[in-house]
């Protein structure tokens, strides 16, 4: 196990308050990943200082009170982010989610015991060490999540905690102590009073993590209770095409959703308050892989048109469930399509609606159907994609009627 690298802007927090006469430690995930050698993504700080006391002791930095009524104030040193919190014991919880009130409190040991997992739990001071009041420090070299207290209890107060173990056991590569996998297990249908937008978050970090495929079969059960369009007997499938996608949100979204009905697709993206980018391209994926690949140059070249943006991810799916045989002469004529440039769109024509209008073609709805055919004749043979015989094309057509 390393030793803690603490970076500059946090001895100088730990200093500042300490100048001051307040405790002030490392916790979290910060020092959590630090201690595993992971890069680390954001310092998290405790102190027995209030909130009002640290704007006192921070005032000649920038800092956000966004999190003020939890305790938190991010402070900015040096340019980097520090979210401080004041220590806190947050005694009975509400609604499956929330202290009822945010109690704070003046001991570390209370504020350690109301986090979740012992890995989290843990404390770092520069000059005392560790302290390590829940063998997280144990738990970390065993890579093993354990709620810190009774699981069930844990669970019950705030349910977030479910998804949370998963997506830190994906992105840790961590397993999950038994009675507390046996309590996430159990207590998941309190996912119900978790907000939409935290399930999304946690469950992208869940499905990017380095052990999502392992994740997932072994709790597709939990991520049911809050996605029931999954079919929990496609787990090991879902997983796996999972595993072969590339680590980015929509594409992973895509291979855990690829095998929910279309007519549900909607519903569920609008449920999970997934933005409307993602699950635009999502949709895009799922259209492409729902589609049997065609096998003709033009065809191909529709098809490379109509879903050029996801095109790759789509090939993905359909590798990682089973390959239609033709996928890999496919693959190899979408390259030759890309590396040729040949004109998949509209845009891409040697001719545009301007150019239609002088050659007196009447402005309208007209003017669209004449590109659409003209991109048609490019898709039979992209040699045709030259004014000239776009123009010509565009003449006969506006003549003949059709
Ligand atoms: P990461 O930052 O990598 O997502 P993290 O563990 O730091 O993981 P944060 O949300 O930043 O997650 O929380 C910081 C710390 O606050 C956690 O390590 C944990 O000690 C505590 N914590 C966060 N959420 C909860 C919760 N729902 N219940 C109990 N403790 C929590
Ligand atoms: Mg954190």
């Amino acid at each position: 196990m390393r030793s803690v690298s603490v970076p500059t802007p946090v001895l100088l927090a730990i200093d500042s308050l300490e100048w001051a006469s307040y405790e002030a430690y490392l916790v979290g995930g910060g020092l959590r990943d630090s201690l595993l050698g992971m890069k680390v993504e954001d310092y998290d700080l405790t102190t027995d200082a209030t909130p009002d006391e640290m704007k006192r002791v921070f005032a000649g930095y920038r800092f956000y009170e966004t999190g003020i009524a939890h305790g938190t104030l991010q402070v900015i040193i040096e340019g980097m982010p520090l979210e401080i919190t004041t220590y806190r014991s947050d005694g009975i919880y509400i609604d499956h989610r929330h202290p009822q009130e945010v109690q704070f409190s003046k001991s570390l040991e209370e504020d350690l015991a109301r986090r979740d997992f012992t890995v989290n739990a843990m404390a770092y001071h520069p000059k005392k060490g560790l302290i390590d009041l829940y063998q997280g420090m144990e738990d970390l070299k065993n890579k093993c999540l354990r709620s810190v207290g009774d699981p069930g209890q844990r669970f019950h107060e705030d349910a977030l905690r479910i998804l949370r173990a998963l997506r830190l056991a994906a992105k840790l590569d961590f397993t999950i102590e038994e009675t507390t996998s046996a309590a996430l297990t159990k207590e998941c249908h309190l996912l119900d009073h978790i907000a939409n937008e935290r399930i999304l978050k946690e469950l992208l970090g869940l499905l990017r993590g380095t052990a999502a495929q392992r994740v997932l079969n072994d709790y597709m059960s939990v991520l049911a209770c809050v996605i029931p369009e999954i079919d929990v007997q496609d787990a090991p499938l879902l997983a796996e095409a999972l595993s072969r996608m590339d680590n980015a949100s929509y594409p992973r979204l895509a291979a855990l959703f690829h095998r929910i009905p279309q007519e549900l697709l909607r519903s569920l993206t609008r449920r999970l308050r997934i933005d409307k980018r993602t699950a635009a391209k999502v949709e895009a994926v799922l259209e492409g892989f729902h589609e049997t690949l065609p096998t003709t140059l033009p065809d191909i070249r529709r098809f490379t048109g109509k879903y050029r943006e996801v095109l790759w991810d789509i090939i993905d799916l359909k590798e990682a469930t089973g390959a239609p045989d033709h996928l890999r002469e496919f693959r190899e004529e979408v390259q030759g399509i890309l590396e040729r440039r040949e004109a998949l769109s509209l845009d891409e024509l040697a001719v545009d609606g301007e150019d239609l209008l002088q050659e007196g073609i009447r402005n309208g709805p007209e003017i669209g159907v004449v590109l659409d055919k003209l991109l048609d004749l490019v898709y039979e043979d992209p040699m045709k994609n030259t004014r000239w015989t776009l123009l010509e094309h565009a003449r006969k057509i506006t003549e003949s009627g059709s």
